[in-house]
């Protein structure tokens, strides 16, 4: 007894030491792979979870690990002061902090197509003022994404005075970013990088644009729009 009480003693303390090479962990998906078939398929959802995802997380923890200074700050205070982030670092955290983040906002931002529901009365009403119509937002919203060069993201997010905005951004930047040439909370966020589509949709990028929409779960989103408030 009293040996077994010693070990975990020392199991709890080997437990309670600082693991700096691994700050950051891969969440496993809210959902099953297959959940967002036929919109998104088990396959892109495996390799984009799995290994696209995972080696964001891999990356920046080696980019926290290589500046001592970086090892107690969130990935919001990484990515929100990049500026504070040493040179030598700053494009890895740039990329791959923004990987991370915007990767496990996306996946909490989808659903089942059963479960997709529409947005709240309030967040609709938000919607309809500042886009004209739900329709006409995503329209708006598509054409973002439609026309990103390259890769990157789209986003609806809200202003400081709470006004709506679409933006979009590059590779893995974001609008939380301090070097985002517009900044905003972030409400919604959808991957137009080819690897999100590319074996559902090959090129066809509007075709996924569309489609999307099945997936999108409103709650989140409407929560997200709820906690806005003061
Ligand atoms: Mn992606």
């Amino acid at each position: 007894m009293f040996l077994r009480s010693r070990s975990v003693l020392w199991l709890l303390a080997v437990f309670a030491l600082p693991v700096h090479a691994e700050t950051f962990a891969l969440a496993p998906l809210p959902y099953a792979y297959d959940a967002l078939a036929p919109v998104i398929g088990a396959d892109t959802m495996q390799i984009h979870h799995g290994r696209h995802h995972q080696a964001y997380v891999d990356n920046l923890n080696k980019a926290v690990a290589a500046e001592p200074g970086l090892a107690n700050r969130s990935l919001e205070e990484l990515i929100g002061n990049l500026a504070a982030v040493p040179e030598t670092q700053r494009n890895a955290v740039r990329n791959n902090g923004g990987g991370h983040w915007n990767h496990t906002f996306f996946w909490a931002s989808m659903t089942a197509p059963s479960a997709s529901g529409a947005p709240a009365p309030e967040l609709m009403a938000a919607i309809e003022r500042d886009f004209g119509s739900f329709d006409a937002f995503k329209t708006a919203f598509n054409a973002a994404g439609a026309s990103r060069f390259g890769s990157g993201w789209v986003w609806l997010v809200a202003d400081s005075e709470g006004q709506l905005k679409i933006i979009s951004t590059p590779n893995q930047d974001n609008p939380l970013m301090d070097i985002a040439p517009e900044r905003g909370t972030p409400l919604l966020g959808n991957d137009v990088w080819e690897h999100a589509y590319y074996l559902n949709y090959q090129n066809r990028r509007p075709d996924y644009l569309a489609a999307w929409w099945q997936v999108v779960n409103w709650s989140a989103v409407s929560a997200r729009f709820a906690a806005l408030k003061p």
